[in-house]
C-alpha cells in the first residue's frame, strides 16, 4: 500500500477492513474513491477522527413517496386488513402529489437514510405522470425531483424507473389510479432516454438502471423488449412477496413468479429480486445460484404482513442479500437487520440463524448486507479498500449500548442493542453529509418536508 500522508482525511482508531479489524487506520479519499487505507499509523491534526469506522450500507429498494404515509395506515377497516387494502391506501395518497411534494419527501427520507447509516439509496420510481396519466410536458420530471432531492441531501443514487403497463396479471387494464405509472414499452424506452440525459449533472457515483415492477404489472414480450435499456446498469423487480401474485401467475403463465422468470430469462449478479417471499426450496435455491441479490426489507415485510425470508437455505446455498427500507414506514438500518434476524428466530424457534458460521451474526448480517446492497446498486462499494466509493460510517462506541464491548462483539450491539444514536458520521463517495449524528443540511430539509404534508397528511 502506497502512502499520502498530507492528504490522509479520516482516522479511526478501529476500521473494519475487508479482512477484518484493523487499529489506528488512516484512509485517504480522492474524487469520492478510498484512494490508500493505511493501519498502526498515527493521526495527524487535520484528520477528521472517528472511533469506530464501518464500510456504509446503501439501501436497495425505496419509494420514498411513501414515506408521507407513514401513521396513515394503521388502522383497521372493515373486514381484514392486507397487503391489498393498504395498497389502495396508498394509491389515494399517491394520486394527491404533486412534483413539489415529491421532492420535498425523497429529501427527507434520503436525510434520514444518511441519518440512520446509510450511504446510498436505489429508488423504484413508479409514479412517472400526472394524476390520470397525462406526462409531464417534461417527461422525466418526477425523476428529476429524485435528482434534486438526492443532490440536495449527497445521498448516492442509483435510479430505477419502473415499467408499470398492466393492472393485474394476466395483462389487465390499469386502474384508474395506477395510470400515474403506467408507460407501454416504446414509451418507457424515450422516458428512460430522457431520465439519462438528465443524469449529466450528477456526481459520478450515480447510477442508472431499470426496473419492471412485477410480473404482474408487464408481460413477457414487453419485459424482453425493456431488458436492453438496462445497458449493463442493475435490474430491479419485485417478485412473490405476497401468496396471492404468486397464484395469480401461476394461473396466467403456469409457473411460479421465480420459476417462470428463472426459465425465461438470463437472471444473474446484476438483477436484484425485491421481497422473494414467498418461494419453494427449488425456487430458493436456483435463484440463490444465479449470483442474484435477494432485496429483503423486513420491516416493511413485516409491516405489511408479507411473511419470513427462507433465510437459512438461502444462505446454505451461498444465496446473496441486502436490505432495503421499501415503504419507509420506518428508516432504520439496523432495524431493518434485526427483524430479518429476528423473523428467523421467530417461525424457527432458534437463535442466531442468518449465518453460516459460528462467528458473530451481527457481523455477518452487516457485511453481508453492505456487500449485496451494493451490489444490487451497480455500485463499487461495500468494503473499505483502496479503489472503492468511500461509503463509510462511524459509530459512537462510548454509548452505554456499545461501551467496553469487545471490538469483534461490536457489531452484535449495533444490531442487537444499538439504535441510530450510535451513527455519528456517514459519507456518501466521499461527500461528508452527516456529523455528530445529524445530516448538515437537517433544518432546511424538515423546513421543505413540513410544508409538504401539512398539505397531504391533513385530509387522509
Ligand atoms: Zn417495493
Amino acid at each position: 500500500m502506497s502512502r499520502h500522508k498530507d492528504a490522509a482525511l479520516i482516522f479511526a482508531n478501529h476500521a473494519l477492513l475487508a479482512d477484518g479489524w484493523a487499529s489506528d487506520v488512516r484512509i485517504n479519499v480522492t474524487d469520492g474513491r478510498i484512494s490508500d487505507v493505511v493501519a498502526n499509523e498515527v493521526r495527524v491534526p487535520g484528520d477528521v477522527a472517528v472511533p469506530v469506522l464501518l464500510p456504509a450500507l446503501s439501501n436497495l429498494h425505496s419509494h420514498t413517496f411513501q414515506r408521507a404515509m407513514a401513521g396513515l395506515t394503521e388502522r383497521r377497516q372493515a373486514g381484514q386488513d392486507s397487503f391489498w387494502t393498504w395498497r389502495d391506501l396508498m394509491y389515494r395518497f399517491m394520486d394527491r402529489l404533486t412534483p413539489e411534494h415529491i421532492e420535498a419527501i425523497a429529501a427527507l427520507a434520503f436525510m434520514e437514510m444518511q441519518e440512520a447509516g446509510f450511504a446510498a439509496v436505489a429508488e423504484f420510481h413508479y409514479v412517472h405522470h400526472q394524476q390520470g396519466g397525462v406526462p409531464y410536458a417534461n417527461p422525466a420530471e418526477l425523476s428529476e425531483r429524485i435528482f434534486a432531492a438526492a443532490a440536495t441531501t449527497g445521498i448516492g443514487l442509483t435510479h430505477l424507473p419502473v415499467l408499470y403497463t398492466y393492472g393485474g396479471a394476466g395483462r389487465q387494464a390499469l386502474g384508474e389510479r395506477q395510470k400515474r405509472f403506467g408507460n407501454p414499452p416504446d414509451q418507457f424506452a424515450a422516458l428512460v432516454d430522457a431520465i439519462g440525459r438528465a443524469l449529466t449533472d450528477l456526481p459520478v457515483d450515480t447510477r442508472l438502471g431499470i426496473a419492471p415492477h412485477s410480473l404482474r404489472a408487464t408481460s413477457p414480450e414487453d419485459l424482453a423488449q425493456v431488458f436492453p435499456l438496462a445497458r449493463g446498469g442493475p435490474i430491479h423487480m419485485h417478485i412473490a412477496e405476497q401468496p396471492k401474485e404468486v397464484a395469480d401467475v401461476q394461473d396466467w403463465l403456469g409457473a411460479r413468479p421465480v420459476d417462470w422468470l428463472l426459465d425465461h430469462v438470463p437472471v444473474g449478479p446484476g438483477w436484484c429480486l425485491i421481497h422473494a417471499t414467498h418461494m419453494t426450496a427449488g425456487e430458493t435455491e436456483r435463484l440463490a445460484k444465479t449470483g442474484a441479490v435477494a432485496g429483503l426489507c423486513p420491516v416493511t415485510e413485516a409491516n405489511l404482513g408479507d411473511g419470513p425470508f427462507n433465510g437459512p437455505l438461502w444462505l446454505a446455498v451461498g444465496g446473496r442479500f441486502g436490505v432495503g427500507t421499501d415503504s419507509n414506514v420506518r428508516i432504520s438500518m439496523i432495524e431493518e437487520l434485526r427483524t430479518l434476524e429476528y423473523s428467523q428466530r421467530l417461525r424457527d424457534l432458534a437463535r442466531n440463524v442468518m449465518t453460516t458460521g459460528e462467528d458473530s451474526v451481527g457481523t455477518f448480517l452487516y457485511q453481508n448486507a453492505a456487500k449485496g446492497g451494493a451490489q444490487a446498486l451497480g455500485r463499487k462499494a461495500g468494503q473499505i479498500v483502496v479503489g472503492h466509493l468511500a461509503d463509510l460510517v462511524a459509530i459512537n462506541v462510548d454509548d452505554p449500548s456499545l461501551c467496553a464491548l469487545p471490538r469483534d462483539r461490536l457489531l452484535d450491539g449495533l444490531v442487537f442493542a444499538g439504535d441510530a444514536r450510535l451513527i455519528t458520521d456517514v459519507w456518501s463517495a466521499g461527500r461528508h453529509m452527516v456529523r455528530e449524528g445529524r445530516h448538515i443540511l437537517r433544518e432546511s430539509i424538515v423546513d421543505g418536508w413540513q410544508q409538504a404534508v401539512s398539505t397531504l397528511r391533513g385530509a387522509m
